[in-house]
């Protein structure tokens, strides 16, 4: 027997009913790659690169292998160098560091603020040494970091800023779109984020001719002509096939972005309504945020996963440990330099988001959420 609709545990993300609603269209589109054999740099490649320009209205798209590549090869085209330091987020998925200690540089981490879970801008300028390079803000959770005041400090030194938008395409920040924000924007098409593929994929974002120029050479092991290896390069192409998957997503992706943008809303006054013990996300009201994750403040939180668990509500947690504070990175430790990432690794708790969530269903998580919080009063 079937457990009622209502008992069923819910999706954490639904890339099923995603499927289920373009299911034809990209069907479809993955035949005609299958029938013209193309797979790599198929026509899908250049496609796809001209519509994502056009939507973030910068002036180069160029795709790559997925999220890491872009901010690895992004760093590559700057040419980064051992020793060159960069300064960027603890508070983040690994590949934000990871990309600039495997080309040799130092990340330089600096505390976020602790209602927007984005850098603290306030305390880049202190961080910058002869050595800095570059600074890697992440626009966390789908809502842009502080990009006019991060690359104001950055024009002042004569660095590039990178803005680590893997969470955040499709967000707008003062009227611009973010991957178009800063001097490289680096998105990733991981199947969970706002626009995903059905494997591995990424993009970078320039308005710099000589930039774009480097990274699509460097996508290709360096090559600027057949077997001419100008410079050092990397595997770094995003297949023809998954060029065609986020094609096919674009067709109902700006719907996809309004609705986030009212899960968001809905989410947060339900939550207030419900006089939880749960605090949301600050929102700056000059941008948006799409939500690649709806991240709350949470109580006890071990406890409260496994409670929602049982009330078939999945969680997860972006992210527990802050890089500053992870072995990998030993070696770039600063134990007490930021707190306010530590603190957020312990009460951060991410509750059920995708475009085809319902109403009902968020209501269910809030319901779940008011009984899993206070368990005798609720039954
Ligand atoms: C997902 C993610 C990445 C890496 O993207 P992949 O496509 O998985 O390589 C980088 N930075 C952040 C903030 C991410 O969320």
């Amino acid at each position: 027997m079937n457990a009622p609709e209502s008992l069923k545990p819910l999706d954490f993300i639904d890339l099923k009913s995603q499927y289920a609603a373009l299911r034809e269209s990209l069907n479809a589109r993955i035949q005609r790659v299958l029938d013209h054999g193309q797979y790599i740099m198929g026509p899908e490649v250049a496609e796809l690169e001209q519509r994502l320009a056009a939507y973030t209205g910068a002036k180069h798209c160029i795709t790559v292998a997925s999220g890491t590549e872009a901010l690895l090869i992004s760093l590559m085209a700057l040419d980064l160098k051992p020793g060159d330091e960069v300064i960027t987020t603890p508070f983040t998925f690994a590949a934000t560091a990871e990309t600039i200690v495997l080309l040799g540089g130092k990340p330089v981490f600096v505390d976020i603020e602790p209602d927007t879970c984005n850098i603290d801008v306030s305390l880049i300028e202190a961080k910058i040494t002869p050595r800095t390079r570059a600074i890697m803000p992440v626009s966390l959770y789908g809502q842009v970091a502080d990009m006019d005041e991060i690359n104001a400090i950055a024009a002042r030194h004569g660095l590039p800023v990178i803005e680590d938008a893997a969470q955040s395409f499709g967000a707008s920040y003062k009227g611009r779109k973010s991957c178009n924000v800063s001097t490289l924007g680096c998105t990733s098409f991981f199947p969970s984020k706002p626009l995903g593929c059905y494997g591995d994929g990424g993009a970078i974002f320039t308005n710099d001719d000589a930039l774009a120029k480097a990274c699509r050479e460097i996508r290709v092991h360096g090559q600027s002509q057949r077997y001419t290896h100008t410079r050092l390069g990397v595997g770094g192409r995003m297949d023809t096939l998954q060029c065609a998957v986020v094609l096919g997503k674009l067709e109902r992706f700006e719907w996809e972005v309004q609705r986030r943008l009212e899960l968001g809303r809905l989410y947060v006054e339900r939550i207030a309504a419900a006089s939880l013990p749960v605090r949301t996300l600050a929102q700056r009201p000059d941008r948006d945020c799409v939500w690649a994750q709806f991240t709350v403040f949470v109580p006890e939180r071990g406890q409260l996963q496994q409670r929602l668990q049982a009330l078939g509500v999945p969680t997860a947690v972006h992210y527990p440990k802050p890089m500053h504070h992870q072995p990998a990175y030993a070696e770039f430790c600063c134990p007490d330099c930021c707190p306010n990432s530590v603190k957020a690794g312990e009460v951060v708790m991410s509750l059920p988001m995708s475009p085809d969530l319902t109403d009902e269903q968020m209501d269910r998580v809030v319901s779940a959420l008011a009984h899993a919080l206070h368990p005798t009063s609720a039954e």
